[in-house]
């Protein structure tokens, strides 16, 4: 097996990511070894700030990593909260509790905006770096697009999955399993864009 670190503290990444690669020949390795503070995504965008952490992983480790940078983007709040989609309602929470008050912060601030016009989308970034020098890393960028709800419904999934209505099947993110999830999410999709220039290369 190739290793390869995953440039995320997320057990939950780990464990999809992980076994999506396996049948590629590759184990995904938590930077958490390597690792002891996250670095800083100073970037503008999903890109710039998956190659950060990637190149970071990378360096540190000294082995091939990957990265994955995802993020909200609701249209009545013109892209909000894109890459600050993991502390819009503050950077000190934690876990469940922090997931909670971003949603919460979402649906006070879509308050007054009708269902019809609650369009988002979930945006994924993949970055893989074969070295911390890399000139040419694999991006592979996807989404998943719905609409933004008033209240939270399911068990499942992380994140805004309670209150995103995914339009193809007209359920919560968090209503679908995880193989349901994987096989059409923002984050499953640039998955299987990974694999196939994995494959090529
Ligand atoms: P990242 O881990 O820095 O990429 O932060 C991504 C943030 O975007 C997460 O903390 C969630 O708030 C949100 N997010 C990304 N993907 C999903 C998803 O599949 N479901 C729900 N929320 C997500």
């Amino acid at each position: 097996m190739k290793q390869v670190v995953l440039a995320s503290g997320n057990a939950g990444k780990l464990k999809e990511f992980g076994q999506c690669l396996a049948p590629l020949g590759i184990e995904l390795i938590p930077q958490g070894q390597y690792i002891t503070q996250e670095v800083i995504e100073s970037g503008l965008s999903f890109v710039e700030n998956a190659i950060l952490k990637a190149r970071y992983a990378a360096q540190m480790s000294g082995m091939p990593a990957l990265a994955d940078d995802s993020g909200l983007e609701v249209d009545a709040l013109g892209g909000a909260p894109g890459i600050y989609s993991a502390r819009y309602a503050g950077s000190s929470l934690k876990g469940p509790s922090k997931d909670a008050a971003n949603s919460a912060q979402l649906i006070a601030d879509l308050a007054h905006t009708p269902l019809a016009k609650r369009t988002a989308r979930f945006q994924c970034v993949l970055v893989y770096m074969r070295h911390a020098k890399d000139p040419t890393p694999l991006i592979c960028q996807a989404s998943w697009e719905g609409m933004i709800m008033e209240n939270g419904q399911g068990e499942h999934g992380f994140g805004y999955d309670p209150i995103f209505q995914v339009l193809e099947k007209d359920r919560r993110a968090a209503q679908l399993t995880p193989a349901e999830k994987i096989a059409i999410s923002h984050r499953g999709k640039a998955l299987a864009k990974l694999k196939r220039a994995l494959a090529e290369t």
